[in-house]
């Protein structure tokens, strides 16, 4: 029945304006001084709170409240400490509601009624719809800006399918050094028009890249071919990279020009 009181929150608002001051509830007829803030609480939730707690009228007593209707224990006991000793107050900071909650059950409702409609959470692409419409809810923000590249940083590593120029999926450094530790290793492409780019390839991306760019006919047996010859470049080099060449074609029809890289050129130069 009787609530765990954080002393130092408890009828504290006023300071005490010295080492020795007497109860400040208003009218308490206790003469006794407090040499502390927390001497002064204890004395307040174990004389005062307590009566507030155990008034078997109905209705709260706690000075300038006039809460009635609060028939039994836990009601009060709800009342009292959501509106007096641990205020439960709506915590959007756009809400111009400062009065506390009685009931979780009604800041929900508030919140559902006030707040849910409101679409505070803005994509930072100023050509992007939901720069202007908004997300209700931030975690909806972050996944958009995840799925649609929205986001504030990217990958800069070539032929990384998160890194064309306006797609940024990562919203934190720790997001961008997980996708590097999954998705990045110490392979490259130095075929043709991808030579002097960085793509810090795995085994399986490098393979995939080779097979859709550079393969003229992408038969089966070129799959496993290439597959081969990754493995190959794996095994023979004992340094830190790996670097694919025309010279390890070995069978393979290889073209010189990657589209992407191809393509970022004309970017740039257009
Ligand atoms: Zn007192
Ligand atoms: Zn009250
Ligand atoms: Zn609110
Ligand atoms: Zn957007
Ligand atoms: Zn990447
Ligand atoms: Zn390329
Ligand atoms: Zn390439």
């Amino acid at each position: 029945m009787y609530p765990d009181l954080p002393p130092h929150t408890l009828w504290s608002t006023q300071p005490t304006g010295g080492l020795f001051s007497s109860c400040d509830w208003p009218g308490c007829a206790s003469t006794k001084l407090f040499s502390s803030q927390i001497a002064q609480s204890e004395h307040v939730s174990a004389t005062h709170i307590l009566d507030v707690l155990q008034n078997t009228s109905g209705s709260c007593t706690w000075p300038g409240c006039r809460k009635s209707k609060l028939d039994t224990s836990k009601k009060l006991e709800t009342h009292v400490v959501n509106i007096h000793i641990e205020p439960l107050r709506c915590a959007f900071s756009s809400c111009s509601r400062t009065e506390p909650f009685g009931r979780k059950g009604d800041l929900d409702r508030h919140i559902a009624s006030v707040h849910k409609k409101e679409r505070r959470w803005k994509c930072p692409r100023r050509n992007c719809t939901f720069h202007i419409k908004g997300f209700p809810r931030k975690d909806k923000l972050n996944e958009h800006l995840r799925t649609r590249g929205h986001g504030v940083l990217k990958c800069e590593y070539r032929h990384c399918g998160n890194s064309t120029a306006d797609f940024a999926p990562f919203l934190t450094e720790a997001e961008l050094m997980s996708h590097f530790d999954d998705h990045h290793g110490n392979f490259e492409c130095g075929i043709g028009s991808c030579a002097s780019t960085s793509s810090a390839f795995t085994p399986r991306t490098l393979r995939s890249h080779v097979f859709r760019y550079h393969c003229s006919s992408r038969s089966h047996m070129d799959y496993e071919n290439l597959c081969a010859i990754v493995y190959q470049i794996a095994e023979r080099s004992q340094s830190n990279t790996c670097t694919i060449t025309e010279d390890d074609s070995d069978g393979l029809q290889i073209s010189d020009n990657c589209k992407e890289c191809v393509d970022e050129r004309q970017h740039n130069t257009s």
